[in-house]
C-alpha cells in the first residue's frame, strides 16, 4: 500500500485536489491517503500557516499530492508553496506543456517541456532596504543548483527520445549570476552530444515561444524565468487549467498544478481540474504505476479534445465535479 501526503490547500484547491484524488482512487491503484492542510483557511482554524503535521506527513511519506495555496502580496510569510520546496531541496520543477484541445488548440500538437530550478534565483527572497527609498534583491545561483537542474533536463531529454535542450537566460546582463549558470549548462551538454544545446535570452525566448513554439523541446531556466514561461507556455495550449508539474528531489516529491488558488473562482465547482489531474498522473508514474497513469492521461485527453464535458475555461459548462465524472466514465469505457 502507498501512503501518500494529500493537501488540499485553499482557492479552489480543495476542488480539484479531491477531483485528482478520486480520478486516482478510480484506477484501482491501492493509496492510502493521509490528508494535512496549510495556508489561509488553515491559518484561520489554527493561528499558524503551515501545522507539524504537514511536515511530518511529508517526512515520513516521502510524496504528495498538493493542491494551490493562496501566497498574499506584500508583507508577511513569503510563499508556503516556495518554502516547501526549500525545505525538501525540491530542486526540479518539471512542467510538460502539451496541446489537447485537437485541432481547436491555438497550437496543435505542441509538446514541451519546462524544467525551472526551484530553490535559487530571485527567488530566495533575500531582499534588503538600503534606505527608506531604495531596496535590493540577491539572485542567488550555485555551481550545484545549475548543474543539477540541467543534468536533470538533459537526462530526461535522452530517455524520452527529445531532441534539443534550450537554455533561457539574460547573461548579457546578469553576467556573473546567469553567466555561472551557462557555465555549469554548457558543462552539462558537453555529456550529451546526441542532444542539441541552445541558449536563448530570455525577452526574446517569450516572443519566439509566441510566434513559433513549435521550435522548442525541453526549456531549462532559472527559478524566476521559469515561473514566468510556464504561464507564458500554459497560454499557448488554453490555459493554466491545462498544465501540470511535479516538483522532484532526492527523495521527495511534492505533485501540483502550475496555477494558483484563482481565489475568484474558489467554492464554484467551476475550476478546470485538469491540471491537479495530470499532476497526479505524474505522480502515479513516480510510484511506478505507469500504466494507471496512462489510463488517466488518456481519458483526459479524450474528454478535453471532444470539448463537451469541459469547464467554462475550454469553452464548455461542465462544472468540476461533472468533468471529473465525465473522465471516471471514459477510464471505465464509458
Ligand atoms: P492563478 O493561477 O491562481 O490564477 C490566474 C488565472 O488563471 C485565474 O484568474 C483563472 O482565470 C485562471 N485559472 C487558474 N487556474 C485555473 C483552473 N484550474 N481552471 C480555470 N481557470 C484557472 O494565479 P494568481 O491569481 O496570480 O494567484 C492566486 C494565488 O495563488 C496567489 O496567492 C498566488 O501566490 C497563489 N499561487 C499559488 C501557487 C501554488 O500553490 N503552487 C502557484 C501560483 C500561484
Amino acid at each position: 500500500m502507498n501512503r501518500v501526503t494529500f493537501i488540499p490547500g485553499d482557492g479552489i484547491g480543495p476542488e480539484v485536489a479531491n477531483a485528482a484524488k478520486e480520478i486516482i482512487d478510480a484506477t484501482g491503484v491501492a493509496i492510502e491517503w493521509e490528508t494535512v492542510n496549510a495556508g489561509e483557511a488553515v491559518f484561520l482554524e489554527k493561528g499558524v500557516l503551515v501545522p507539524d503535521e504537514v511536515y511530518e506527513s511529508i517526512e515520513k511519506n516521502r510524496i504528495a499530492l498538493k493542491g494551490p495555496i493562496t501566497t498574499p502580496v506584500g508583507s508577511g510569510f513569503r510563499s508556503i508553496n516556495v518554502h516547501l520546496r526549500k525545505r525538501y531541496d525540491l530542486y526540479a520543477n518539471i512542467r510538460p506543456i502539451l496541446s489537447l484541445q485537437g485541432e481547436r488548440s491555438r497550437y496543435p500538437n505542441l509538446d514541451l517541456v519546462i524544467f525551472r530550478e526551484n530553490t535559487e534565483g530571485l527567488y530566495i527572497g533575500d531582499e534588503e532596504f538600503l534606505d527608506e527609498d531604495t531596496v535590493i534583491a540577491r539572485k542567488r545561483i550555485t555551481r550545484k543548483g545549475s548543474t543539477r537542474i540541467m543534468e536533470s533536463a538533459f537526462a530526461y531529454a535522452k530517455s524520452n527520445g527529445r531532441k534539443k535542450v534550450t537554455v533561457a537566460h539574460k547573461a548579457n546582463i546578469l553576467k556573473d549570476t546567469d553567466g555561472l549558470f551557462l557555465t555549469c549548462a554548457r558543462a552539462v551538454a558537453e555529456k550529451y552530444p546526441e542532444i542539441e544545446y541552445e541558449e536563448v535570452i530570455i525577452d526574446n525566448m517569450c516572443m519566439q515561444l509566441v510566434i513559433n513554439p513549435y521550435q522548442f523541446d525541453v526549456i531549462a531556466t532559472m527559478n524566476l524565468y521559469g515561473d514566468i514561461l510556464s504561464d507564458l507556455c500554459a497560454g499557448l495550449v488554453g490555459g493554466l487549467g491545462l498544465v501540470p508539474g511535479a516538483n522532484i528531489g532526492e527523495d521527495i516529491a511534492i505533485f501540483e498544478a502550475v496555477h494558483g488558488s484563482a481565489p475568484k473562482m474558489a467554492g464554484k465547482n467551476s475550476a478546470d481540474p485538469v491540471a491537479l489531474i495530470l499532476s497526479g498522473a505524474s505522480l502515479l508514474d513516480y510510484l511506478g504505476e505507469t500504466e494507471a497513469a496512462e489510463k488517466v492521461r488518456n481519458a483526459v485527453s479524450s474528454i478535453v479534445k471532444e470539448g463537451i464535458h469541459v469547464t467554462k475555461d475550454l469553452g464548455g459548462t461542465a462544472s468540476t465535479t461533472e468533468m471529473t465524472a465525465a473522465i471516471i466514465n471514459r477510464m471505465q469505457g464509458k
